[in-house]
């Protein structure tokens, strides 16, 4: 009898209203809940999450001061003090400018942000500098190539794609896509020929920096989702660039002379001689200006939405010979690694470091060619020993000696 008087009183344990007051009430083991509550509830979790990760950003800016995000540099990038010193700060004001919450009317100053371009040789670190800031953040990061981006309408790919990578690296995520960072390879490569537009007959670079600056702009820009224009019937997403922090890459072969050239002319115009002894002709790259990037080729509209200019010095035999081991993943510690896993104990002697980097001197790769020596020296290594009985092996100056005169990259020195 109690049990039949119950049920036809069934309540949500939570609001206390009726079974017939509700559009749906689920049972639990304990009590009921109607679809009002659940819909409450439900954004209850909904803010309660948002607000976590408000504190995770927050938690990140506590963490990571800019001398503390420069140390994390450190331990993967040798050398390269004044591009880490400027990312460092960049990506900490990034930080900060996700945080700032939006001003009342009348107060409004709002953090702006300082997308950045890094003029640097191939094999200096700039990709390396990147990924390992993206390494440090729990935001989004996609590396983009400028050089197979087109205007739009061209063979190739169009300059939202960028976004749409930035867009699969969040999956999907919208709203995480819109605090990512972004790092342009290859800038250089879209600049326009010559610092005239008018006589210039390549506009092609110039209409893929057009394109770019759509981005850089801070506008809303409708992107394809999977990226491409194969899928014409997939639904473009919205994506705000405003707070995407964009960092631009690119070796400007070339563009020492036109420092030079600057330089000669201040030091006759306005400087003394003692200015001019203390120039590094060695490396000029230290002295670039927005202007300089400006002479090269890019558009001035798309240098003012890179307002932090900053450069990578070259790498001597001496940096070399550091990145083969102090780095945290350091090349001579990889190999170690994977010959440990077949528990083979891997020593390389010092006069071998020495070698290698000489050679990529010679071969003008730079750190780039510091992996592809090392592979051919040791492929043999690797292919072999897994199948023996052998628990170590030495490399001596001889053996590697040896090994690079078998492979194809000797061939090199004749280029
Ligand atoms: P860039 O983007 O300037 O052309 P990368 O960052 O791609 O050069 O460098 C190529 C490789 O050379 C990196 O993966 C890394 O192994 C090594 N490398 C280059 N510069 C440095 C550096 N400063 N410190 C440590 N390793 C470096």
């Amino acid at each position: 009898m109690k049990g039949h008087h119950e049920k036809d009183h069934i309540k949500c344990s939570f609001c206390g209203r009726d079974k017939q007051d509700t559009a749906v009430l689920i049972a639990g083991i304990n009590g009921h809940i109607c679809d009002r509550c659940i819909a409450q509830a439900y954004q209850i979790v909904n803010e309660e999450f948002a607000n976590k990760s408000d504190r995770n950003v927050s938690r990140s800016l506590n963490l990571l001061k800019p001398i503390e995000i420069k140390a994390f540099l450190d331990e993967f990038v040798i050398g390269q003090d004044q591009a880490k010193k400027v990312l460092s700060v960049a990506v900490y004001n990034h930080f900060k400018r996700l945080m700032q919450k939006p001003e009342r009317e009348g107060e409004a100053i709002e953090v702006e942000k300082s997308n950045i371009i890094l003029v640097g040789r191939t094999g200096t670190g700039k990709t390396l500098l990147a990924r390992t800031i993206a390494k440090m953040l729990n935001v989004p990061f996609c590396i983009a190539d400028a050089t197979v981006l087109t205007e739009s309408g061209y063979v190739g790919e169009d300059v939202e794609s960028v976004l749409s990578r930035l867009l699969q690296a969040a999956d999907y995520d919208q709203e995480a896509a819109e605090k990512g960072i972004v790092f342009i390879d290859e800038i250089d490569k879209i600049a326009r020929k010559g610092d005239n537009a008018s006589i210039t007959r390549d506009v092609s670079g110039e209409g893929v920096q057009q394109g770019l600056l759509k981005l850089l702009e801070g506008a809303v820009v409708n992107v394809p989702p999977q990226g491409g224009r194969k899928h014409p019937e997939q639904k473009l997403v919205g994506i705000d660039t405003k707070n995407i922090l964009f960092i631009c890459g690119g070796a400007f072969d070339g563009i020492e002379k036109i420092i030079a050239k600057r330089l000669k002319r201040q030091t006759i115009g306005y400087s003394s001689h003692k200015d001019r002894g203390e120039i590094d002709e060695e490396n000029l790259l230290q002295y670039i200006t927005p202007q300089d990037i400006k002479a090269f080729g890019i558009i001035p509209e798309l240098i003012g939405r890179l307002p932090v200019t900053t450069h990578l010095d070259p790498l001597d035999a001496k940096a070399l010979k550091r990145i083969l081991t102090e780095p945290k993943n350091a090349l001579v510690k990889q190999y170690q690694k994977l010959f440990r896993m077949d528990r083979i104990d891997l020593t390389i002697e010092a006069d071998v470091l020495e070698y290698v980097v000489d050679k990529a001197m010679e071969f003008g790769l730079g750190a780039r060619g510091l992996r592809s020596i090392c592979e051919a020296i040791l492929i043999d290594a690797m292919f072999e020993l897994p199948s023996t009985d052998q628990k170590s092996i030495v490399i001596t100056r001889d053996y590697a000696i040896e090994k690079l005169s078998h492979s194809t990259l000797s061939t090199l020195k004749a280029a």
